[in-house]
């Protein structure tokens, strides 16, 4: 495994030039002080959303009538990339890209390129995506050749129709195509599914299987009270993952793991499959103690809580200092500092208290 915060290859690298007299190619993680947040949690996972675009339109995601950013708001790629490394310069260890639909943004190859330099410094341990797969079958290879090794599909019915429901502009042979590129390229796939009472229940074990004989990890996110989308049965469509465990319980022998990422999944194992199911329950129980992550989004705005509405503009120090990294360096170390103890999630009065107004494609998920 990697030393974090030390990389024996960037280590080796700059003795190696440091020996003959080179100065180091770029600043090693380990000089500058890691980011901590008030609560002694080490940042180490950055979420990046690179568009707020997409080609679908699930319904707990967006409304069918999007106004989207102009341009001009949004980061360019060169814009991400000085960022993403100034955060991988503090201690940043794993980049996952999202959005909206990451793959939908012009000429995104590039900048997963650009991130592979980090990976083969030793700086980024994991470069990773989660996608919708609308686009995966293009570029399944490019990713790979990239550096990225597992991509996390959203993907919540095999019904075409129910499909064609849910995401009202998507086509599932699409997806599944994506998944089959995906797959041939040696990525490995992970299925996110969010659950939906009377929309997905009666699949439960249809996925779970049809996960099992593709060798896929599958995870079960709950509903999230995430921005105004006009859908005003969120309540109703919200099925407790515990009663999922339940459920699936009754078919399978479950092994709760003891495996934590920082982030709000639980994991469970399928004694019979030797599958691992995730759970992420943001709103049923608190992850927050062990939180190591932060959300940028594609204007540039950073997040440090999924569910608080407080957020610090980076684009502004990165375009007032285009040559400048401290400045931006700074601005993120403030941010942080501010970075809350917990979310405000809260479904216990049977209202949707706690609900963001902004969408979950703006923060990537
Ligand atoms: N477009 C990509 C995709 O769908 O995977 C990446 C962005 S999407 C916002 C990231 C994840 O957020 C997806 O797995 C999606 O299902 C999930 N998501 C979106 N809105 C949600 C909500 N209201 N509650 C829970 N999960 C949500
Ligand atoms: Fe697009 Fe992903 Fe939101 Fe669906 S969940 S509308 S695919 S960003």
């Amino acid at each position: 495994m990697r030393q974090a915060m030390f990389p024996r290859k960037a280590r080796e690298n700059v003795m190696a030039r440091a020996l003959r007299g080179i100065a180091p190619k770029r600043r090693l993680p380990h000089m500058a002080a890691p980011l901590i947040d008030p609560f002694q949690r080490p940042i180490s996972y950055l979420r990046v959303s690179v568009t707020d675009r997409c080609d679908f339109r699930c319904v707990y995601c967006m409304s069918e009538h999007m106004n989207f950013l102009p341009k001009k708001e949004l980061l360019t790629l060169e814009e991400l990339d000085r960022l993403c490394s100034i955060f991988i310069g503090l201690g940043v260890q794993k980049l996952r890209i999202t959005g909206g639909e990451p793959l939908v943004r012009r000429n995104i190859m590039s900048f997963f390129q650009a991130m592979s330099r980090h990976l083969d410094s030793g700086a980024l341990e994991e470069l990773t995506l989660t996608t919708n797969g609308s686009q995966l079958h293009r570029f399944a290879t490019d990713l790979y050749s990239a550096g990225v090794r597992r991509v996390n599909v959203s993907l919540d019915t095999l019904d075409d129709t129910k499909f064609a429901d849910i995401t009202r502009w998507g086509r599932l042979p699409q997806v599944l195509k994506g998944i089959d590129a995906a797959q041939a390229a040696g990525l490995r796939v992970k299925i996110n599914a969010v659950a939906l009472k009377g929309f997905n229940d009666d699949e439960l074990i249809t996925i779970t299987e049809w996960c099992a004989d593709r060798d896929m990890d599958l995870t079960w996110i709950e509903v999230m009270p995430m921005g105004d989308i006009g859908n005003e049965d969120r309540l109703d469509q919200y099925w407790r993952l515990t009663d999922l465990r339940a459920k699936l319980g009754e078919h399978y022998t479950l092994t709760d793991l003891l495996e934590r990422t920082g982030g709000p999944a639980r994991y469970v194992r399928i004694e019979e499959t030797q599958q691992k199911i995730g759970f992420i329950t943001p709103l049923t129980h608190n992850f927050c103690e062990s939180c190591n992550r932060v959300r940028l989004t594609c204007t540039g705005e950073l997040f440090m809580c999924l569910g608080q509405e407080d957020n610090a503009d980076l684009r502004a120090p990165l375009r007032a200092y285009p040559n400048d990294d401290s400045q931006v360096e700074n601005a993120i170390r403030n941010a942080i500092a501010l970075k809350p103890k917990g979310h405000d999630f809260d479904y216990s009065r049977q209202d949707v208290a706690g609900r963001m107004s902004r969408h979950m494609s703006h923060t990537g998920g």
